[in-house]
């Protein structure tokens, strides 16, 4: 690992800045190594997962990568360009010049979960290649035949000086994460997030760290709640809740939890019957299958009620369908720890007050939810609380919209990439300054200091 760092140390202050056109064409070559091995993807995933829904890989992994790095390259030119701001002292009006140029940091290290073995690499992908660097990429453990088929693609379309991967499990994520990279992006939990800042911390490497959480999703009045129950769900049964930003638990407004319970059971249903059941994915492995056992007995014992949307289980190719959790309480370990899985918790609320206190009350999440028509609340609910991201009227797709950065706030992550924040965000800001050939002023500056030094030094103080 070490020595492809040092090659890619090397290439980079031999070749210089990328220019517009190799940026693009790394870009280009991201595309097509993802789409000439969709095929192998989907089959790759299927093996790692036992069933993962085509229709998913299509697009949560596929289609969202592409469009992210095509968002990317049509932008490129006009985010690369260095601004031109006024230099201070007057030295603008006698021939100085300030420039801000976004310039690549070097190389980013990147480590990523299995959830989107292909995304969380190529969805950074862009921002880190529209930025002019290099790339060293440690896909995870967990999803392996997948990472295999990445490591391959990626060594078909780039040189090892410009993408490279590195495969293994926690200790080579420890090595990994140990290395002297330019810029580190982490994406996972918060539990291996606070080793990864610490070994970076070592070389003072700088991170951006996407990590998890218990996303809330309120519920108030007036409100559509078949149509509700439609956009929760979507998100909740893709890749059967194990996304970062999958609805975690619902906070409704009391008198409504019977007919919303109602309206996600039937919209489960309507989602997935026997003849399609491929298309509902399976937790990734037995591991993560038991962990949910584990949650759901757990509560149980503590007093929970548990509603089974559907008779689909099948613990032989790992399978939970959705499951509303009543009666919670944060005893129990499913409100304790981030569900990343099927499970979805009921709590009831009478004033919003408890919800945002409750939320509040807890690290600050990456998504925040919001169903509710009144703008008085929606406001309150965004201006008293803190979260990554926010969707108001449905769930998570603050993340779809290309144009707004994709992070977390403090224990959900520090950071972004998508759009022009994740290009500045993998940049350098450079400040350059060009300097005028008068010297006059600047000559007053320097000792022996004269009475001319005090009339400048109080005319400073006014020019901002
Ligand atoms: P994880 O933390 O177990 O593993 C992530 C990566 O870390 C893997 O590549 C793994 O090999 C590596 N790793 C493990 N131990 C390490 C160590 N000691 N040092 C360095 N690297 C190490 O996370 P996970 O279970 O793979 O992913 C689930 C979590 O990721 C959830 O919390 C989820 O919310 C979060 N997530 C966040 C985002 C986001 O964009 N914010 C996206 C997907 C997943």
């Amino acid at each position: 690992m070490k020595e492809i760092l040092e090659i890619q140390k090397k290439a980079f202050i031999q070749d210089g800045e990328p220019t517009f056109n190799q940026r693009k064409d790394r870009l280009e070559r991201c595309i097509a190594l993802i789409e000439t091995h969709d095929e192998k993807i989907i089959n790759a995933l299927n093996e790692d997962f036992k069933n993962r829904s085509k229709g998913e890989i299509l697009t949560s992994e596929i289609s969202q990568s592409v469009r992210n790095l095509n968002f990317t390259i049509k932008r490129l030119k006009k985010w690369m360009r260095p601004q031109s701001r006024p230099s201070s002292f007057m030295a603008n009006m006698l021939g100085s010049k300030s420039i801000l140029k976004p310039s690549p940091l070097g190389t980013v290290g990147v480590i990523a979960p299995w959830n989107f073995p292909v995304g969380m690499i190529f969805y950074p992908a862009a921002s880190i290649f529209a930025a002019g660097n290099r790339i060293m990429a440690k896909p995870s453990e967990l999803t392996p035949s997948t990472a295999d088929v990445i490591k391959e693609a990626v060594e078909k379309y780039f040189d090892v000086s410009e993408f490279s991967v590195v495969l293994g499990g926690p200790e080579v994520g420890a090595e990994f994460s140990s290395l002297p990279f330019d810029h580190l992006l982490y994406t996972g939990s918060g539990r291996i997030g606070k080793k990864i800042l610490s070994a970076a911390a070592d070389n003072l490497v700088p991170t951006t760290l996407e990590l998890g959480g218990k996303s809330p999703t309120i519920v108030s009045e007036g409100v559509n709640l078949n149509l509700i129950a439609k956009r929760i769900m979507f998100v909740k049964t893709l890749n059967a809740g194990q996304i970062c930003l999958s609805p975690d638990y619902i906070y409704v407004k009391r008198g409504l939890e019977k007919d919303l319970i109602n309206a996600l059971k039937e919209t489960f249903n309507e989602f997935f019957t026997e003849k399609n059941l491929d298309d509902y994915t399976s937790m990734v492995n037995d591991h993560h299958f038991e962990r949910m056992d584990t949650y759901i007995q757990d509560a149980k014992d503590k007093g929970a009620e548990v509603i089974d949307l559907s008779p689909i289980d099948d613990s032989n190719k790992n399978i939970m369908s959705t499951k509303i959790l009543l009666n919670v309480n944060d005893d129990m370990l499913v409100m304790k720890e981030e569900i990343f899985g099927p499970l979805l918790p009921l709590k009831v609320y009478d004033e919003l007050s408890e919800v945002v206190n409750y939320i509040n009350n807890h690290d600050h999440p990456l998504g925040l939810y919001f169903f509710g028509s009144s703008r008085k609340e929606q406001d309150y609910v965004i201006n008293n609380t803190r979260s990554g991201g926010v969707t108001i009227n449905d769930v998570m797709f603050h993340l779809m919209q290309s144009e707004l950065p994709f992070g977390g706030v403090g224990p959900s992550g520090n950071g972004h990439y998508h759009g022009y924040e994740g290009f500045l965000n993998f940049s350098n800001l450079r400040s350059i300054y060009y300097q005028t050939k008068v010297d006059t002023i600047f000559g007053i500056l320097r000792p022996p200091r004269k009475k001319s030094f005090e009339i400048l030094s109080k005319i400073m103080k006014k020019l901002s």
